[in-house]
C-alpha cells in the first residue's frame, strides 16, 4: 500500500537526489522540485565548494544504492593534511595510523550528476529543474512552487513532503512563518567567510602540488585551504574574518592588498596561483553558519533532512557525509514502520538530531584545530603518539578523528565524547609529562584508557553522556 504513496521532495542537492534514488528503488512515486537548472546541462558550480571531502559516512549510502564502485572513479584518496608554514615548508600529517582509513576528494557536480541520472533511471522518480519552492502547507501538505521561466506559480501536492532544499530551507521558512506549533529554530553565523580560488593544473596536465592530501596553510586566525580535482587543477578556500585583524574580507579590496596578503601570508601557495586575482575578485564571498531547529517534521506530513534540517561549518568535512548518513538512518526506520509516517518521523528525529546537534559542534572545533592548533608543537606532539597508537593497536584505538570520520558504526555523538575524552586525557599526560613518546606504547595505551575513561565518568556524573 505504502509504495504507491506520493513523495514530493524539495531540492535536488546531494541529498535529495540520494533520497529520490533510494525511495525510487523502494518503489515509492516520487516527484523533486529544484530551483536551479538541470547541473548536468548547465554550469552552476563556480564559488560554491566544487570539491568536498567525502568519507566513510557518505560511503556507507552509496554502498546502500549499490553506487560504491560508480563512485570511487570520481574519488582522489587524500591520506592526510600537508601543513604549509609561513616559511613555505611543508609536512604531512596522516589522518589515521591505519592504511585503508583516509578521506576522498571528490566534485559537488560530478556526484549530484550521478545521483540524478541514477534516481532518473526509476520510471517512478520524475525531477523537475527551475521550479522555486515559495511555501509549504504542513497541514495540507502542499507546497507552493513558481517556474523560474514562466514566473508561473502552482500548488502540488502529496502524501509525504520531505524538504532537503539546504540550509535556507523554503519549509524550515514555513514552519518558523506558521507559528502553527513550538518551532526552535537557531543560527550562527562564523566572523569568518570563505571565497574560492583555484590553482589550475601544470601545461601537461600534472598536479602543482602534492596530489593525495588535503593541503592547509594554518595561521592562527585564518586559513587556505585546498583540495585536488581529476582535472589536475585544486579548489583552494580562503577562509578569513570578514571585518577583524590587518587583513580581512572588507579590507581586501584592491589588488595590491590581496597581492600583499598572499605575499606575507601564503607565498608557496601564490608561486602557483598566477591566476589569483582574477579568482579572488570574481568569485563571491559566502558566509558560515551552523543551523539548528526543532522538531523537524509536522505529524506525519512534512520532514526536513540534509542541511535543511541541520547546516553545519565545513571544517569537519561532514556536511554532505552527514546528509548522506540522513538517509541511511532513514531507510531503517522507514523499513520499521512502512507508512506510518508519523512514526516514522518522530523516531528518525529522536534517532538522528542528537548526532546532527554532535557533528555541528565538532565542525566549530575543528575551525579552530585547523587555523591554529594544528601549528603548535604539543598538538604535533599528540598527533604523532596517536598515530603510532592506532597503528600498533589498530583494533584497540581510534582517535578523535576517525572515530567521526572513519567509524560509521558509531553515531557522532558517542565519538565526540569518546573522542573529546581521549583528547584531553591525551593533552593531560603529555602536559603533566606522564608519558613521554619514548615510553613503550602498550603502556602509553593503557595509560590513555585509563586517563579517558576517568573523564568519561567525570562526564557521566556531570550529565554530559
Ligand atoms: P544542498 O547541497 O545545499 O542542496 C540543496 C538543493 O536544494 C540545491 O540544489 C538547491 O538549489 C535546492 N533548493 C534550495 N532552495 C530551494 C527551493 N526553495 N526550492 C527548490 N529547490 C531549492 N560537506 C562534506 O561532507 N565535506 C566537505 O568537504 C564539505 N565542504 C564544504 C565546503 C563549503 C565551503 C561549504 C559551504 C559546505 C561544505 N560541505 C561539505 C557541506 C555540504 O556542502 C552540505 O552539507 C551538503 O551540500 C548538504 O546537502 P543538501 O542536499 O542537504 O543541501
Amino acid at each position: 500500500m505504502n509504495k504507491q504513496q506520493n513523495i514530493l521532495i524539495i531540492g535536488a542537492g546531494l541529498c535529495g537526489s540520494l533520497l529520490a534514488l533510494r525511495l525510487g528503488q523502494l518503489g515509492y512515486r516520487v516527484s523533486v522540485y529544484e530551483m536551479r537548472p538541470d547541473l548536468r546541462k548547465v554550469d552552476i558550480s563556480a564559488g560554491r565548494s566544487i570539491n568536498l571531502a567525502f568519507s566513510d559516512r557518505g560511503n556507507k549510502a552509496m554502498k546502500l544504492v549499490g553506487l560504491e564502485e560508480k563512485v570511487k572513479s570520481l574519488c582522489i584518496p587524500m591520506y592526510g593534511r600537508m601543513i604549509h608554514d609561513e616559511h613555505g615548508n611543508t609536512f604531512q600529517s596522516n589522518y589515521s595510523g591505519r592504511e585503508h582509513e583516509y578521506i576522498n576528494s571528490i566534485s559537488r557536480g560530478g556526484l549530484n550528476a550521478l545521483l540524478l541520472d541514477e534516481a532518473e533511471k526509476h520510471e517512478n522518480v520524475h525531477i523537475y529543474f527551475n521550479r522555486k519552492c515559495k511555501s509549504v502547507d504542513f497541514e495540507k501538505t502542499t507546497a507552493l512552487f513558481e517556474d523560474n521561466e514562466t514566473k508561473s506559480q502552482f500548488i502540488e501536492d502529496a502524501d509525504v513532503i520531505i524538504a532537503t532544499d539546504g540550509a535556507g530551507s523554503a519549509m524550515r521558512k514555513s514552519y518558523y512563518l506558521g507559528k502553527k506549533f513550538l518551532f526552535s529554530f537557531s543560527q550562527e553565523y562564523l566572523t569568518h567567510g570563505y571565497k574560492e580560488l583555484t590553482i589550475l593544473p601544470k601545461e601537461n596536465g600534472d598536479y602543482k602540488a602534492f596530489k593525495n592530501a588535503l593541503h592547509i596553510w594554518p595561521r592562527g586566525s585564518f586559513m587556505l585551504i585546498a583540495l585536488p580535482n581529476l582535472d589536475g587543477s585544486f579548489t583552494v578556500t580562503l577562509f578569513l574574518s570578514y571585518n577583524e585583524g590587518e587583513f580581512n574580507f572588507n579590507n581586501l579590496n584592491t589588488e595590491e592588498k590581496v597581492l600583499e596578503f598572499f605575499q606575507k601570508e601564503f607565498p608557496d601557495a601564490l608561486a602557483i596561483m598566477p591566476n589569483l586575482i582574477e579568482d579572488f575578485f570574481e568569485n563571491p564571498t559566502a558566509p558560515l553558519g551552523t543551523v539548528k531547529c526543532s522538531p523537524w517534521h509536522y505529524k506525519g506530513n512534512t520532514l526536513l533532512m540534509g542541511d535543511a534540517a541541520h547546516a553545519i561549518v565545513p571544517f569537519y568535512g561532514q556536511g554532505m557525509n552527514a546528509s548522506f548518513e540522513d538517509v541511511v538512518v532513514f531507510d531503517t526506520i522507514l523499513e520499521k514502520h512502512k507508512g506510518d509516517w508519523e512514526t516514522i518521523f518522530k523516531e528518525y528525529e529522536k534517532t538522528r538530531k542528537k548526532d546532527t546537534d554532535a557533528i555541528a559542534d565538532l565542525a566549530i572545533d575543528n575551525f579552530h584545530e585547523m587555523k591554529d592548533h594544528v601549528a603548535h608543537p604539543i598538538f604535533q606532539e599528540k598527533r604523532k603518539l596517536e598515530m603510532a597508537l592506532e597503528k600498533t593497536f589498530p583494533n584497540e584505538y581510534s582517535s578523535k578523528y576517525s572515530l567521526v570520520t572513519f567509524n560509521e558504526d558509531i553515531g557522532y555523538r558517542e565519538a565526540m565524547l569518546r573522542g573529546r575524552a581521549q583528547d584531553k586525557a591525551i593533552l593531560n599526560l603529555l602536559n603533566d609529562k606522564k608519558i613521554d613518546l619514548n615510553d613503550d606504547l602498550k603502556i602509553i595505551l593503557n595509560n590513555v584508557k585509563k586517563e579517558t575513561e576517568a573523564i568519561l565518568e567525570d562526564d557521566r556524573i556531570a550529565g554530559l553522556k
